[in-house]
Order: C-alpha cells, then structure tokens, then sequence
C-alpha cells in the first residue's frame, strides 16, 4: 500500500516535471517573451508638448524648465519650444 502511494507520489511529480518543461517551451517559443524585462522605464512614452507625437523616454530629449520635466521627440521640438518659453527677446 505504502509503495503504491510512492508510485502515485512519483507520477505526480513527473507530471509537475513535464508541466514546468512544457510551459516553459511554450513561452520561449514565443518571440515577444524575452522582452519581458523588468525595465519600465524605457517602455514608458512621453509626450512632445510641441508636436503632440508621443516617443519612448529612453529616445527622448528632456528639458527641465522651472521644475517641470519635458520631453521631445527631436533637437527641433527642444528649441521651438525654448523659444516659445523663453521671453529672452521681450524684455
Ligand atoms: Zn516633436
């Protein structure tokens, strides 16, 4: 009786054996599951106040202007807004 629940013991844990190997075949055949990385902030977009196009932080140009964080998409964007911010001229 004892050795036949040590057979029963053993089948389970083969089963749980072949389970983790199946399930884990079956992920890494999946091409988008390595990128699974725990990195948020490079998948975090930000907005372009300039041109409205949304890009990844990581890609992006940050500018601090009083306290405020923003984000642009290229070199371009960064200077219109400066000088849309920047009342250097005016005074
Ligand atoms: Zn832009």
């Amino acid at each position: 009786m004892i050795r036949f629940l040590l057979y029963i013991l053993l089948c389970f844990f083969l089963y749980l054996l072949f389970k983790r190997i199946f399930t884990r075949r079956a992920t890494t055949q999946r091409p988008h599951a390595d990128q699974r990385r725990p990195t948020p902030i490079q998948d975090e977009l930000v907005r372009d106040p300039v041109c409205g196009i949304y890009c990844p932080k990581r890609d992006a140009l940050m500018l601090r202007i009083k306290g405020e964080t923003h984000y642009f998409c290229s070199e371009e964007c960064r200077r219109r807004f400066l000088q849309e911010n920047a009342p250097e001229k005016g005074s």
